[in-house]
């Protein structure tokens, strides 16, 4: 049986014109006292012109730490081993990132400019002693050539955009004076204002309540429909990533075990962690005695020295499961899960 996965074949060449970002067999560890750990495994996705990619799975899946190693953000102590990591810019100019250095001319000029990040904690990213216009206008500034009046009119009218009231006026204010959807507003100008191929959106609404939640999310659609924006979407909730992904990476223990366009995730998910993320979606009017959850709880990095990481939580776990690395297979163009069940011919 010939169910061994080729992702990049000839056929696939007319797609690969779209792709703004492509990642391939990344690999990064952090080093723990005298232990290396190894928290990515050989992670591959692309990320398409204009759409979502989302990167799903649980809190210490690696979704970050792949994200902090494609832009070169990671901690003295973590280091990528393998992999390579090709940024297709503005003009078609073709920069292979993981050659460069993070503090490399070359990087510099698209971390900001090309490529725009929000992080996790608007709260903690957000310096409380430069006013909000002045944390807009130092990224800007740090990328274009362009005096302090005119960059401070483009924050205004970035903030405007975004729906801060009153822009000309708060843009003075601390990151203490606005509320936490102002704030996570103010990350997204800081990230948008070079007006980037790429956003990053690390869990942007995890902080923030569900109305504003709806509202940040709103807004990145209408920033992805007006400007072509291409953004990469990491988070643990399947209902952002229904709403909002076009292409899906679900991460389990460092690896990608399910990647493919949403309709096939959602539709015909493969790998039994697919399937039992999905199954614990709680759904609005139905009733039922307890909520689905997958079974045990995610085992630490490092405990897992052979075979699939998942074997201690899965319903169909095999003998071919606990030995060596489990290949991925393809189930359908662009559809790859990594599951022995596939050989099988079983659906989760
Ligand atoms: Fe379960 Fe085996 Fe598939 Fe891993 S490879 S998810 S243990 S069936």
């Amino acid at each position: 049986m010939t169910y061994l996965i080729l992702r990049v074949d000839a056929d696939m060449k007319d797609l690969k014109r779209d792709i703004v970002l492509s990642v391939e067999n990344l690999h990064t560890s952090f080093q723990v006292g005298r232990r290396t750990i190894e928290v990515v495994k050989g992670v591959s996705f692309e990320v398409h012109r204009g759409k979502t990619l989302a990167i799903v799975g649980e809190s210490g899946c690696g979704k970050s730490v792949t994200i902090h190693s494609v832009m070169k953000l990671l901690p003295p102590q973590g280091r990528i081993t393998a992999g390579k990591v090709t940024y297709y810019g503005k003009n078609g100019r073709v920069l292979p990132l993981s050659e460069y250095p993070p503090y490399s001319k070359e990087m510099r000029a698209v971390r900001g400019r090309e490529i725009g990040i929000i992080f996790q904690d608007p709260m903690a990213s957000l310096n409380p002693v430069y006013t909000i216009g002045d944390q807009i206008i130092e990224n800007l500034r740090q990328h274009e050539r362009i005096g302090k009046k005119e960059a401070l009119e483009r924050a205004v009218a970035m903030l405007q955009r975004l729906g801060i009231p009153d822009a000309a006026r708060r843009v003075h204010d601390y990151p203490h004076q606005f509320s936490g959807g102002m704030k996570q507003r103010a990350m997204i100008a800081i990230a948008m204002i070079c007006n980037p191929q790429i956003l990053i959106a690390d869990e942007p609404t995890t902080a923030l309540d569900v109305t504003i939640q709806a509202q940040i999310m709103e807004l990145m659609q209408e920033l992805q429909d007006t400007g072509g924006t291409s953004i990469i979407l990491i988070t643990h909730n399947m209902g952002l990533v229904a709403e909002m992904a076009h292409y899906i990476a679900v991460m389990y223990l460092g690896r990608v075990v399910e990647y493919g366009t949403a309709e096939q995730v959602f539709e015909d998910a493969r790998h039994p962690y697919t399937a039992g993320l999905l199954k614990s979606v709680p759904v609005l009017g139905m009733k039922k005695d307890r909520m689905y959850t997958i079974r045990g709880t995610t085992p630490s990095v490092d405990e897992v020295k052979e075979g699939c990481e998942f074997t201690s939580r899965c319903d169909y776990v095999m003998e071919s499961c606990r030995k060596g690395v489990i290949p991925e297979y393809l189930v359908d163009e662009g559809h790859m899960v990594r599951c022995n069940l596939v050989a099988e011919g079983i659906r989760p």
